[in-house]
């Protein structure tokens, strides 16, 4: 068994920008092989719910009223990576796209719903503490990186 952080909106927690949850089955199913640590970083930041929705953009994160919540999802970030380290997590799954959570393709700060290359801030933290980062369509592949 591993310990994986797991974007808590896909674990059917209620905390997206808009008060609702995103759960995914097949993210769900991991309990039955892992220790599952959800974990909503724009939360965890002091970010209220629901929120306005934000994106990343010239090195920042700013809703779309313009507020620059950079601050807010750095602190998250850093709280999920304080709470993977400090129990051990070998592996993240996170929502995909988000600003947040997003690995490899992320909203492109223009609010219009086309997306760009790059990663969330958490993902970012996370990555770079050498904490391998899964997206929910990739759950998968999980398996095969921890060896079960
Ligand atoms: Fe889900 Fe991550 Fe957004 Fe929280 S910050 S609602 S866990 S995608």
């Amino acid at each position: 068994m591993s310990v994986i952080l797991v974007s808590a909106c896909l674990l059917g927690c209620p905390c997206r920008y808009d008060g609702k949850c995103c759960t995914d089955e097949r993210v769900l199913a991991l309990r039955n092989k892992h220790m599952l640590i959800p974990v909503c970083p724009e939360q965890l930041g002091g970010l209220p719910t629901p929120r306005n929705p934000s994106e990343r953009r010239n090195g920042g994160v700013y809703m779309n009223d313009g507020t620059d919540v950079t601050e807010n999802y750095r602190s998250g970030a850093a709280a999920a990576l304080f709470l993977g380290s400090t129990l051990g997590a070998s592996a993240a799954v996170l929502k995909s796209k988000s600003p947040s959570c997003g690995k490899g393709l992320i909203y492109d700060g223009t609010f219009t719903g086309n997306k760009t290359e790059g990663n969330g801030v958490t993902a970012e933290m996370l990555l770079e503490s050498g904490i391998m980062v899964f997206t929910e369509d990739e759950t998968d592949r999980l398996d095969f990186f921890l060896g079960c």
